[in-house]
């Protein structure tokens, strides 16, 4: 009887083991995002498919070691091996987990003594000596969970608050096109398995805090337009979610309120766009007054140092400049514009409409990039943002300019008759070169053209190939007021033009 015991032991640490290659395979081949749930994993080099295919092989393999227990043993004893086996298993993929990052980075976990060792801890903790570890982890918690909810029902209400614009134009475009393709994509069974701080940046007058998540979820995906596309699993994952704060702000608590953070007024339920109290008119997500999300990346994109979108050594000392003349300049507030007008024109794009991009590019731009729209009839299916990197910052004609490396997932669909065909078979990645200009003396503006706003007197600013405004006259994509997207283009063509202006 107890070598049947045993032997019984070892069939399932077998199983046990077995399932081990599932999830660690699981973990390294998504590198979906954009945020929230996104089901559509496949490792940006091509070829990686669908993550949930490798999550339901291990909610197979978790399964068969659950049922191979039900044979002849009384429960109590069968309960007993259970929770040591599912201990054991738990120690083991722990263990791997751990020599498996430990190349990539210190896994830091949530006891106390361990933040120290944390990069970037004792210069924030100078600055802000009043920082409560787990204040800010339970805030990191809730926004995990809401933005899985506002993914699930594909509005961004709930979130608004505490995401920047770029981050709500990422969720803003993929639920566009969610919604042209009649999509679902509800996430239950939310379980966050670890929250740790990874790293803590500084940034111009900003603090910047890497935040790791480990989680699973059920994802169950459904096209209406074409039902061979539904799947349905389990997905284990981790990511990278960026927050970031003005340095020293006062304690406020934008994550349990809903409230404005500086006068108290209710916020409306549905911010949209433009996430401002209508009462004193504070911008709720500036960082101003609390950490705000202002990226998501997968594990894979946040530790790949490909040459396209590494930071040129010398950039530290521009951005020095940048910040000692604009004091609010951040590479990660830059970088979250570039972000913004990269969605926009994707979405321009998918709805083969202009002038959804047409206030923030510059005139030249346009005329190149308007004839491609018009004709393109591909919607995404999935479009989401790997990375975007500020690599470049130049100073040509009294003009600031910054370059970003972008680097974006997509799978293009076309739709006739009612129904959707892939013309991408699995996720394609794109890397494409953005380049924001603003004029060296360009002061803060009354809006932003990026939220239909007019700079120059704050007026709203409808979708329009109009790019007067039609309260104060003055030109929208000036860039008098604002960063204007003065060019767009694929890795090869920028790279073609650098060797030419060598
Ligand atoms: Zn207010
Ligand atoms: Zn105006």
């Amino acid at each position: 009887m107890r070598s049947r015991h045993v032997l019984q032991l070892l069939f399932m640490c077998t199983f046990a083991f077995l399932g081990i290659p599932f999830i660690s395979e699981e973990l390294i081949a998504r590198a979906g995002g954009g945020g929230g749930g996104s089901h559509g994993g496949g490792s940006h080099g091509g070829g990686g498919g669908h993550s949930s295919g490798g999550s339901s092989n291990w909610g197979h393999s978790s399964n068969s070691y659950s049922g191979s227990s039900h044979s002849g043993f009384s429960p109590f004893l069968t309960a007993i091996i259970l929770i040591a086996l599912l201990y054991l298993a738990f120690r083991v993929v722990l263990f791997l987990k751990k020599a498996s990052n430990a190349t990539n980075a210190t896994r830091v976990g949530n006891e106390k003594k361990s933040f120290e060792q944390v990069d970037g801890w004792k210069e924030f903790i100078a600055t802000n000596p009043n920082f409560n570890v787990s204040e800010f982890l339970l805030k990191v918690h809730k926004a995990f969970v809401e933005v899985q909810t506002s993914w699930s029902e594909q509005n961004t209400n709930r979130m608004r608050r505490f995401i920047t614009d770029g981050v709500y134009q990422r969720f803003n475009t993929q639920f566009k096109m969610m919604q042209l393709l009649q999509q679902t994509n509800p996430v239950s069974n939310i379980n966050i398995a670890n929250i740790w701080i990874d790293k803590i940046e500084q940034d111009g007058m900003y603090d910047i805090m890497q935040v790791g998540i480990e989680a699973s979820m059920d994802d169950k995906f459904e096209c209406a337009l074409n039902h061979e596309l539904d799947e349905e699993g389990v997905e284990d994952f981790v990511e990278f979610w960026s927050f970031i704060r003005k340095r020293g702000v006062s304690k406020k608590d934008i994550y349990d309120s809903d409230t404005c953070p500086n006068c108290g007024a209710p916020l409306p339920e549905n911010i949209g766009e433009v996430c401002k109290c209508s009462y004193c008119n504070a911008m709720v997500n500036s960082g101003e007054f609390d950490w705000i999300l202002s990226e998501i990346t997968q594990q894979d994109d946040y530790y790949s140092n490909d040459l396209f979108s590494e930071k040129p050594g010398n950039l530290a000392t521009t951005l020095h400049d940048m910040v000692s003349v604009y004091g609010d300049f951040s590479v990660q507030l830059v970088e979250d514009k570039a972000s913004n007008a990269y969605m926009q024109i994707m979405a321009a794009k998918a709805m083969h409409d202009p002038s959804v991009m047409r206030r923030f590019v510059s005139d030249e731009l346009f005329q190149q990039l308007a004839p491609k729209l018009e004709k393109n009839q591909e919607i995404f299916n999935r479009i989401f943002l790997n990375k975007v990197t500020l690599i470049g910052v130049q100073k040509k004609d009294n003009k600031n300019i910054l370059i970003f490396a972008i680097i974006c997932s997509m799978q293009r669909v076309l739709v006739s008759n009612k129904r959707m065909e892939l013309v991408d078979p699995d996720i394609i990645t794109k890397e494409e070169v953005i380049v924001l200009t603003r004029d060296a003396q360009a002061g803060v503006g009354k809006g932003s053209i990026y939220q239909h706003n007019c700079p120059s007197c704050g007026g709203p600013v409808k979708d329009t190939l109009d790019i007067k405004c039609s309260f104060c006259g003055s030109l929208l994509n000036s860039t008098a007021n604002d960063w204007v997207v003065s060019a767009l283009m694929n890795r090869s063509e920028f790279t073609k033009n650098q060797q030419m202006n060598h």
